[in-house]
């Protein structure tokens, strides 16, 4: 490409030029225009002559290069070799095309250097030996060489981090969904001859989206990182890490494996895992979740040895976080009698399946019921009469229980309003909310809003609340509570005795009522210990302030016992049973009668 002249044609050319040498005839034209630099130098390397590009390309005028040796163009390491180079063919007889395709360094008369490509060729007149050089600049082509050379590497890069992007995860660095499935199909693949079991672990933050909300995506992405650092920590050699998406880590634990040894090194997980993380806004006490399943006995294949190891995530998770579970032919179960259970519950809110029946609660004193606790009631085409204590988790858990919970206080109130038709005395419905129906949404708002759309008085509903809704991590509940009770809804604490607040927790609850758990009143009144308990939580409700309703009375004594404490409430099936909105009517006639 640098040289289009053919070897023969370039040594006749020479031959030519050499010819004409001493009678310096057209020849001198010729040499003169040359684009590329000559230089004609004697066998010790003495430039005789060069031509103008000569001067151009290397600055120097030609008086000062004629009588030095060549060396002096060339870059100082090359000179000597082009030295060495002319003594070794130096010797030669005949024209002799003696180098073409050097490519060397040369320096021009500033001290700056180019790279050049050089030929010699070796000329024999009249007893005398020339060396001819032909030199020609190729700083352009070397340029883009290297440019090529660069993009090349370039490619190589980007194609490597192609194949990062489609294997890692970005954010942590860690294995990704994809590189995870190769490797565990990998190790099954391998797992099985060797007979050795290996155990998939799902990991999942426990409130991860609350860290991410409170303290900012940055803080949620280093807390993210420390995980997948931390796992890495405790990893072993074969084992491999993995972010599956958001705050789901897997690992595949490789080796023997054992259900009690897999549990061990779960905790391992978890303890490590538990240690605070300081993030710029300041140190989270991170929880995570666990669950694992083994291979082969859970699963075989690797997205079911996942899906399995996630089931097993999602019991620990239901425990409330913080711990481990190992998958097991149960959970399964559970989890398609949940989905079957969902589907049906779905359909039954959508076809109205659902009904409201209330249950009296009655004043001790006197007998009068202002006050009804409305339960919800599904018949179920197979279980049916299905209590809500089985199926009210599945709705939580499935999200269904706003609708449930809407439904339930839209019926309550047309109750109540088709009770008030009949020109009865006003009642109060009390409703059951569960701890679900605040998340995410402003629950007091639209309940009040239900209310105003009857027309009724926002008193004539009560709210019930388990004490363990009420527990530490219920702000934006307790939030509500105010609002309802400021806007004139009672609130009862239900199922009280049960969570493990102290009892004098109780002072700074927001709440109008406690409702005694049955479990303190089934034992009533020949149990020494559930009488202190029970006159303990009266007397303080009292000094509260608070009204209390003991639930599940079912005996005469248990009432007079009650009555007799001066708990204001009873409610239980010694009173009445649950019964529709019609059977409660006739009830309350039948007790009215009774009354007067
Ligand atoms: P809960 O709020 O403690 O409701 C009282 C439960 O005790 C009711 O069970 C009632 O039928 C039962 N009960 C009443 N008197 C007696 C008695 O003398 N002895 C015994 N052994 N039991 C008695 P139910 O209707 O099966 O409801 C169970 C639970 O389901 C309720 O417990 C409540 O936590 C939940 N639930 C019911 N309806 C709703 C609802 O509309 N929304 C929500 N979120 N939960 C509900
Ligand atoms: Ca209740
Ligand atoms: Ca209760």
């Amino acid at each position: 490409m640098l040289m289009p002249i053919l070897e023969h044609e370039h040594r006749d050319a020479l031959q030519l030029a050499m010819s004409h040498l001493v009678h310096e005839g057209s020849f001198a034209a010729l040499f003169e225009a040359a684009v590329d630099a000559i230089v004609i130098a004697d066998d010790r390397g003495i430039i005789e002559r060069v031509n103008a590009s000569c001067e151009r390309m290397f600055g120097y005028k030609r008086g000062e290069l004629v009588g030095r040796n060549v060396s002096v163009l060339m870059h100082e390491a090359t000179g000597e070799q082009h030295d060495d180079y002319l003594l070794r063919y130096g010797a030669g007889g005949a024209p002799q095309v003696i180098g073409r395709g050097r490519q060397d360094v040369a320096r021009r008369s500033d001290g700056s250097e180019f790279p050049l490509h050089l030929s010699v060729s070796e000329f024999t007149a009249e007893g005398k030996t020339w060396y001819v050089g032909m030199i020609r600049d190729i700083s352009d082509l070397v340029a883009a060489e290297r440019r090529r050379d660069e993009l090349i590497h370039e490619l190589r890069a980007s194609r490597e981090q192609f194949r990062l992007a489609a294997t890692r995860d970005a954010l942590t660095g860690l294995a990704n969904r994809t590189q995870f499935l190769d490797d565990l199909d990998r190790s099954i693949g391998g797992a099985v001859p060797a007979g050795a079991e290996l155990a998939v672990a799902f990991i999942d933050l426990d409130r991860f989206k609350l860290i991410n909300d409170t303290q900012g995506h940055d803080a949620g992405d280093e807390l993210l990182r420390e995980v997948g650092r931390r796992l890495v920590g405790t990893a072993r050699p074969d084992d491999v890490v993995a972010r599956l998406a958001g705050d789901e880590f897997v690992v595949l634990l490789c080796g023997e494996m054992s259900r009690a040894s897999l549990t061990a090194e779960l905790d391992r997980i978890l303890e490590a895992l538990s240690v605070p993380i300081t993030l710029p806004g300041g140190v989270v006490n991170l929880t995570v979740s666990i669950g694992a399943a083994l291979y082969p006995a859970d699963a075989r294949e690797p997205e079911q040895l996942i899906r399995a190891a996630d089931i097993a995530m999602y019991m620990a998770k239901r425990e409330g976080g913080s711990s481990v579970r190992v998958h097991s032919a149960e959970m399964t179960e559970y989890l398609s009698r949940r989905d079957m259970i969902e589907r049906e519950l779905r359909a039954a809110i959508a076809a109205d399946g659902l009904e409201v029946h209330y249950q009296p609660i009655v004043r001790l004193s006197d007998w009068s019921v202002r006050h009804v606790e409305a339960l919800v009631r599904w018949h179920h085409p197979v279980h049916g009469a299905f209590s809500p204590a089985d199926w009210i988790p599945i709705a939580e858990e499935t999200g269904l229980i706003s609708a449930v919970g809407a439904f339930v206080r839209q019926q309550s109130l047309t109750d109540l309003q088709s009770w008030d038709a009949l020109g009865r005395p006003p009642m109060r419905v009390a409703v059951n909310i569960s701890p679900l129906e605040f998340r995410g949404r402003n629950l007091a708002q639209s309940i009040l809003e239900q209310i105003e759309r009857s027309g009724l008085q926002p008193a004539r509903l009560l709210v019930e609340l388990t004490e363990s809704a009420l527990g530490d991590a219920a702000r934006e509940i307790v939030d509500d509570l105010h609002v309802l009770r400021a806007a004139g809804i009672e609130t009862a604490i239900d199922d009280f005795g049960t969570g493990h607040s102290a009892l004098s927790h109780i002072a700074s609850l927001p709440a109008d009522v406690l409702k005694i758990d049955r479990s303190f009143v089934k034992p009533l009144p020949g149990d020494a210990g559930s009488r202190a308990i029970v006159e303990g939580i009266v007397m303080l409700a009292h000094r509260l302030g608070l009204e209390i309703v003991a639930e599940g009375v079912e005996t005469t004594q248990q009432a007079d016992y009650l009555t007799e404490i001066g708990c204001d409430f009873g409610q239980g099936f010694f009173f009445a049973r649950p019964m529709s909105s019609d059977q409660l009517v006739g009830w309350l006639e039948r007790v009215e009668e009774l009354a007067a």
